[in-house]
């Protein structure tokens, strides 16, 4: 059934889902919610879920037409549900930060309509665009060759920059939750549907409670997290005060970017300052000044969880970091 690729990294929930899809033994829920460290893998595993479902063959390797749809995600039974994609049912058809009603309406439009596949509903949240393009190719990696990014809608365009991201309670509010209930509950014949979250806390009740959660093996996603700082680090640590207060500046923009809490780049930061110790611990200058650098982000930290103001801590820490 499911790509060993997939199977190797997910063994748990892969063989959860498969023994659900056994032919002539089908027990599907009508929800699945997977939770875990990682976005890709639970979109992989959504993907296959489809993909077996609406093959003849349910071999991995199958090259049926239907499975090269899916691996290009351009097959008609798979809609993918995030702020920057079925945006066609917004007002102004544009993305947005959230899930909005509009789409949740548009969805219970299209599923109104009898269709002869097995439908599946992948609700994800999603980031896309050019400042996203190093982590893209970070995320993507070797998946590329197995799934690809939703086809938009109305053009033709790969996605070069696209990555699922887990759902969180402000990018699926209880409006458009609420009005997909009943749907979920009793969906029409052949529809499932998909929440991947990281965890089920981020979540509204609601929804967790008419779903099936499926917890996903700790695979992290460390180069995406990391990429994120890739060009920072190439020219770290700032040699001048003024350096250091644009180094500030941009840490926040990064920070604001990709929704990270500022704690966790400094996190980032630390790891990066460790590693680089590591590999020079035959230098004892570099050794001792990366004590003291690991001791102000420390501080720094403190600072943080004390409320001190975010843009006051970094501008203070990357003088102190500069050399
Ligand atoms: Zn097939």
């Amino acid at each position: 059934m499911f790509k060993p690729e997939i199977k190797t990294k997910q063994p748990f929930a892969s063989q959860f889902l498969e023994s659900a899809l056994v032919p002539g033994k089908e027990k599907l829920a009508n929800s699945y919610m997977l939770t875990g460290s990682n976005t890709m893998d639970m979109y992989f595993l959504a993907l296959e879920t489809a993909r077996v479902l609406n093959c003849p063959e349910k071999t991995p390797n199958c090259t049926c037409p239907g499975c090269g749809w899916i691996a290009q995600n351009r097959h008609p039974a798979v809609i993918t549900i995030s702020p920057v994609d079925y945006i066609r049912h917004n007002k102004d058809s544009k993305p947005k930060t959230v899930i909005t009603i509009d789409q949740a309406r548009g969805l219970k439009q299209a599923l109104s309509v009898t269709s002869r596949y097995h439908r599946v509903i992948i609700f994800t949240d999603a980031k896309e665009g050019k400042e996203y393009q190093t982590r893209a190719e970070q995320a993507w990696g070797n998946y590329r060759e197995f799934i690809a990014p939703p086809v938009p809608e109305n053009t033709d365009s790969a996605r070069e920059n696209w990555i699922p991201a887990p759902l969180s309670r402000k990018t699926f509010h209880s409006e458009p939750a609420n009005a997909l209930l009943k749907l979920i509950e009793e969906p029409p014949p052949q529809v499932t549907f998909f929440f991947l979250a990281k965890d089920r806390e981020d979540m509204i009740d609601t929804i967790v409670s008419r779903s099936q959660v499926i917890p996903l093996a700790y695979n992290p996603e460390p180069s995406l997290e990391t990429g994120i700082l890739d060009g920072f680090f190439n020219k770290f640590p700032p040699d001048s005060k003024e350096e250091a207060v644009l180094y500030a500046e941009r840490l926040l923009e990064i920070a604001k970017e990709n929704s990270l809490p500022p704690e966790e780049l400094l996190n980032l930061l630390e790891n990066h300052l460790v590693t680089l110790a590591r590999h020079n611990s035959d230098n004892a200058g570099f050794c001792k000044a990366a004590v003291n650098r690991l001791k102000s982000i420390r501080q720094a930290k403190l600072e943080l969880s004390s409320y001190v103001n975010p843009q006051a801590v970094m501008d203070s820490l990357l003088i102190k970091l500069a050399q």
